[in-house]
């Protein structure tokens, strides 16, 4: 695949634009030049597991992008995988992203995702021609089953045979799904299925060890793997002053080498600049320094996913998925995709019952006060 990186002369009055009307950027990069970063070129590629496909080990999550010419510029920079989904913006995410591949089709992979809970080949084969539509192309490298969290589910004979046949027909290239929750489990059960192509996991530098174990077999296995949260929320902290978590967040994650990819979400072309210069560096000392003082900052508040509270609740309450409502809200400061996720939950599961609940009986092991964290989720939506 040819692409043209670095077309910084190119860049058009629409790029202009977006520039001006961009948000302040925060933090600041940590500057560990001295260590670790790679003076010429930062582009760094991984190979997809058993699709061959040579990709950037950091890739655009356009999931919160609102303007093409961000996207554009990630591909300028050199990024060559974005991902999207059907739900994002309630369809609307793949319209931006599709504003970018019909003049750029050849310079990138895309991958988007069927409607979550959509499992009939009528309603995969609906998302995904809806999807093709929008993203003004013929088919896309990677379409994904949303949201997995039960064996089950990626085990569905139905959704299978549907997405075998797309593939057959040329409309995806590979498949695969994503996980937010039960995540080791559904990794090492995609094992034996010899099915799925890739897998989007959530995966950070709070992630239990088990799961990057589970990460590396699943890659062992020719499985693509592609990391998404990888930024533990991206919440803003005063305990860290003008240093930026970013790129040793995505260090960290890229210690793996079972992981492809990562997909951090990015919506200014600040944040494309800063994680790009985390391709090919190592983790150095003052990374783990500021990943430490991130990782105590955010402690109290963020949700490992994992899963461990799951059925705990005798109301029904979906604390994880509660919990991912309040990290969009509260680390991404995006309150629409709060508000979306909260509203795709079940009454019961969005967890009203917390607020008159006399005692909570679900127990985090990461110390989170579920009640104290659903019941202000309530106030946040009213
Ligand atoms: S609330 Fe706690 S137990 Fe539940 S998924 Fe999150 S980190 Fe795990
Ligand atoms: S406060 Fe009560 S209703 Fe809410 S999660 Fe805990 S046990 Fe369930």
């Amino acid at each position: 695949m040819k692409w043209q990186r670095r077309q910084f002369l190119k860049k058009g009055s629409q790029s202009l634009l977006a520039l001006s009307a961009m948000p302040s950027f925060k933090w600041l990069a940590l500057d560990t030049a001295d260590e670790t970063k790679k003076e010429q070129d930062p582009i760094e590629y991984r190979i997809l597991g058993k699709t061959g496909m040579k990709i950037t080990t950091v890739s655009m999550g356009a999931m919160r992008t609102r303007e093409p010419s961000v996207i554009h510029h990630a591909l300028d920079q050199g990024i060559n995988y974005i991902d999207t989904a059907r739900r994002y913006m309630d369809g609307y995410n793949e319209v931006v992203v599709g504003q970018v591949l019909k003049t750029r089709r050849k310079d990138t992979f895309v991958a988007t995702k069927i409607l979550p809970g959509k499992f009939s080949e009528s309603e995969i084969l609906d998302s995904l021609e809806a999807s093709l539509k929008a993203l003004q192309t013929d088919y896309v490298d990677v379409i994904q089953l949303h949201g997995m969290s039960n064996v089950e589910d990626i085990q569905n004979e139905e959704a299978m045979s549907t997405l075998a046949k797309i593939k057959q027909e040329g409309k995806a290239r590979f498949v695969g799904f994503t996980t937010h929750s039960n995540q080791r489990e559904l990794l090492l059960a995609a094992i034996p299925l010899k099915f799925y192509d890739t897998i989007l996991v959530s995966y950070n530098f709070k992630s239990p060890p088990e799961l990057g174990e589970a990460i590396q077999k699943a890659a062992d296995s020719g499985i693509g793997i592609v990391a998404m949260k990888t930024q533990a929320g991206g919440y803003e902290t005063k305990e860290l002053g003008n240093l930026s978590p970013h790129q040793a967040a995505l260090k960290w994650v890229l210690q793996n080498q079972g992981v492809h990819t990562t997909i951090p979400g990015m919506v200014t072309y600040a944040q494309i600049d800063e994680n790009i210069q985390a391709m090919g560096s190592k983790m150095g000392w003052h990374d783990r320094k500021v990943l430490h003082r991130y990782g105590n900052a955010i402690d109290h508040k963020l949700c490992r996913m994992c899963g461990q509270c799951e059925g705990a609740c005798p109301q029904g309450v979906s604390v994880l998925d509660v919990n991912r409502v309040l990290m969009y809200s509260e680390g991404y400061r995006d309150p629409d995709l709060a508000s979306m996720t909260f509203h795709e939950l079940s009454a019961k599961e969005r967890g009203l019952a917390c607020l008159s609940c006399d005692h909570c009986t679900v127990r985090c092991p990461h110390g989170l006060n579920i009640q104290a964290r659903i019941q202000s989720v309530q106030q946040l939506m009213v």
